[in-house]
């Protein structure tokens, strides 16, 4: 009989503890959010997918060396370019010179493994990790993305 009022007490006990904590976290300040209506601002430190940079003039930094697309281990990358004449001077004269136009740039971020060996090895700076996580779809098409495309749109 004392053994049953005792698990009685015990249930209780345990009872009236669990509902002070439950009590004490609602003075507690809030850390959640609800997404997807409110989002955060990523840590400096957040790797979300790779994306080109721009320069001063709203153009890929990126000069189509193809150091990232040799790098990646899972062959996520593909781009390419084409060559174009442009007049600049040197040693006062006008010259006209060639380089390189990124003309495509794709990433394809379901074999990403976000190993960060594209970003490691391009010398020129020109791409890094978006802060993008608001990313969901059960089409993998979706995950397929024109990082040049992408860029100009943010530039639109
Ligand atoms: S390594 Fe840098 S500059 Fe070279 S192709 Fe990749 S992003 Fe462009
Ligand atoms: S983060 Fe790694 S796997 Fe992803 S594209 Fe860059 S090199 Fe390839």
């Amino acid at each position: 009989m004392g053994a049953y009022f005792s698990e009685i007490f015990l249930g209780l006990k345990s009872l009236v503890i669990g509902l002070i904590i439950t009590f004490k976290e609602f003075f507690k300040p809030v850390v959640t959010v609800p997404y997807p209506f409110k989002t955060i601002k990523m840590s400096e430190r957040y790797r979300g997918h790779i994306e080109l940079i721009e320069d001063e003039e709203g153009n890929p930094k990126c000069i189509s060396c193809g150091a990232c697309q040799r790098a990646c281990p899972s062959g996520s990358i593909s781009l390419a370019s084409k060559s174009v004449e442009y007049e600049a001077m040197v040693k006062g004269e006008m010259k006209t010179k060639k380089k390189k136009v990124l003309t495509k740039y794709n990433l394809n971020f379901t074999t990403c493994s976000l190993c960060g060996q594209c970003v490691e090895n391009c010398n020129f700076g020109a791409i890094t990790f978006s802060k993008d996580y608001n990313l969901a779809s059960s089409r993998k098409e979706d995950f397929h993305f024109d990082l040049l495309k992408r860029l100009q749109e943010r530039n639109s």
